[in-house]
This record gives structure tokens, sequence and C-alpha cells, in this order.
């Protein structure tokens, strides 16, 4: 399974869902690699010294390197393996729009023979770009996360419409694995009312596990590590570990994605 975190919303928490949902998929046995294509790079860097990162997925969708040699291994979990991004990914758009193979950069890249994962998950950015139409290309799977706010909703129908327009074409196996709620206040009338419109417009998809706002995975970031490991006690990390059974669970029972690669 390929899974392309998603939502050209900024701040939804799709980055934290990459971190922890490969963290615990890893956790769990599965051998797992967490592609990173935001920019911002906080999947590599909760993973990996920055430092220590040269050649990148930059340099794998631009042809001059293949994945085999950017994957390196997570010094926060054991089964978890990174491909790392570099700040300079915003180029990459550009040079993607110029490419006429330009949104299937990524799947070609996966086609190729590299180690065996059980699982795949990409970080994207917050945009529908060429970037985050790549991820959506080479994925079986899409997660949606939406964060409980004000205009939670807001850009969701064009995130639906790029999905359906790959799907009619680009990527016809491509299906929506779920949406995640996540930064939830249950003190909140906001946050429940948020939830009644979310699971409204969603229904089904809209997963049972809800991330809710907490201090521990707001601060996650900054110890460069999984909640896992961060605050293995916290409700954060008991909510991210039902994500991914529940993320196991439907991948199951709805097994026709691009396979296990
Ligand atoms: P971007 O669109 O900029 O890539 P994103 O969608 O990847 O953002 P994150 O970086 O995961 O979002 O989260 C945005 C901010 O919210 C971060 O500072 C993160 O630490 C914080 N955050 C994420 N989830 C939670 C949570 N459940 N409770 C509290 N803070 C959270
Ligand atoms: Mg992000």
């Amino acid at each position: 399974m390929i899974i392309a975190i998603t939502n050209q919303k900024g701040g939804v928490g799709k980055t934290t869902t990459a971190i922890n949902l490969a963290a615990g998929l890893a956790t769990k046995g599965m051998t797992t690699l967490l592609v990173d294509l935001d920019p911002q790079a906080n999947s590599t860097m909760s993973n990996i010294d920055l430092a220590d990162v040269n050649e990148n997925m930059f340099d794998v969708l631009q042809g001059s390197v293949n994945l085999e040699s950017v994957i390196a291994p997570s010094t926060a979990h054991e089964n978890l393996w990174i491909a790392p991004a570099r700040i300079a990914m915003a180029k990459l758009e550009v040079f993607l729009s110029s490419e006429i193979d330009g949104p299937y950069r990524l799947r070609d890249v996966f086609d190729q023979p590299t180690r065996h994962f059980d699982a795949v998950i990409i970080d994207t950015p917050p945009t529908l770009g060429l970037i985050t139409v790549n991820a959506l290309v080479a994925a079986s799977h899409v997660l949606i996360p939406i964060q409980s706010s004000y205009f939670a909703l807001e850009g969701t129908d064009d995130l639906l419409e790029t999905i359906d327009k790959i799907k009619a074409r680009a990527n016809t196996e491509l299906q929506i694995l779920g949406v995640l709620i996540t930064m939830f206040d249950r003190r909140t009338v906001l946050a429940r009312q948020v939830f009644a419109e979310i699971n409204e417009v969603f229904g089904d998809l809209v997963f049972d596990t809800m991330i809710t706002k907490s201090v521990r995975l707001e601060e996650s970031p900054a110890h460069r590590t999984s909640i896992f490991e961060h605050a293995p006690a916290s409700s954060g990390a008991a909510e991210y570990y039902g994500l991914c059974e529940e993320v196991l669970q439907r991948v199951g029972s709805n097994n026709n994605g691009r396979g296990e690669d």
C-alpha cells in the first residue's frame, strides 16, 4: 500500500499524521518507507539529521539519482526508512511543469526495482501542484486530514475534484482511504459542530479515530521523533496507534490497491 497524506490546506496535520502513521506501522513490524515531499522537510527532520541529507527526493524526481540511493534508515524507529526532502523542493514544481512526464515521475520511480516495503507513506505539501499530483498518481490510497476548526471543509471540493480527475485517467485504482479529523477539542461546541459537518459530507469515510488537540503532539516535532517515542503514554500516541489499526483494517477490506511495493 502506498498512502498519500493530502490536503492542500496548510497546517491541518498532514506531516504529524505522516510521521506517526509511518512510525506506528513500523512499530507494528511493517517495513515502512516515509517519503517526504514537503519542502519544509519536517518528516525528514523527525527521522534523521538534516545535516546528513545530501541527495534527496528532489534529485530523485529530477531523475538524477535513483530512490534506493536516497533512502536512509530512521534513527528514531526500527523498520522505518525515510526518503528525505530538502528545502529546495519548491523549485521542483517549476521543473516538473516543464517535463512531459511531470505528473508521473514518482510512480515511475516506484515502478523501478527497489527493496520491498510493506507500507509507503507520502507526506505532501500544502498545494495541489505537481508535487502533490505526483503523490496521488503514485498512491494506492489517499488519506485526508481535516483540522477541526472554522472553515474546516474549505478547499475540500477542489481536493476531491483533483482526486476524481486523477482517478479518471492517471490512476484509476486510487481510493480515498479515509478522512481524519485532527486537532479535535472535545470541550468546544465549535468542534462538535465541525465534527457533525464533516460527518455529513464524508459519512463512512471519516475514521472512527479522531486526533485530539494535545500539547504532546504539538511539541513532538521539536523532539525530532514520533509521538510513540516522545510520549508513548499520551492520548496522541493511543490515537495514532488507533489510526494505524483502522488503516490496516480498511486496506485489508478493500485490498485492490497497487499491491505491496
Ligand atoms: P503544512 O501544510 O504546513 O505542511 P501540515 O498539514 O503538515 O502543515 P502539521 O505540520 O502536521 O500540519 O501541523 C501543523 C502544526 O500543528 C504543527 O505545529 C504541529 O505540531 C501542530 N499539531 C499537529 N497536530 C496537532 C494536534 N493533534 N494537537 C496539537 N497540535 C498539533
Ligand atoms: Mg506538512
